[in-house]
């Protein structure tokens, strides 16, 4: 997968995870590693893991608190 927002600037970045929120790949430079707070409502995120796979903990975790450059923006307004 290629990251959305450099795409968005006619680069091709490989991606390196994947926003909780929205789903889309980000490459290293557009991704946002934070502690996100609890949010109302479900994500749509898609893990590798469910759906028969075993999910193991610590790599929900790690993925918890991946978000994309405009989701972060969008969680920091709504704080
Ligand atoms: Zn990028
Ligand atoms: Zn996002």
């Amino acid at each position: 997968m290629k990251c959305y927002e450099c795409s968005k600037n006619d680069k091709n970045t490989d991606t390196v995870a994947i926003c909780i929120v929205c789903g889309r790949g980000v490459c290293k430079q557009h991704l946002v590693r934070e502690d996100t707070p609890v949010w109302e409502g479900e994500y749509s995120i898609r893990l590798k893991c469910g759906m028969g796979v075993e999910c193991k903990y610590e790599d929900v975790q790690h993925i918890k608190k991946i978000l994309c450059i405009p989701c972060h923006e969008a969680l920091k307004e709504n704080y």
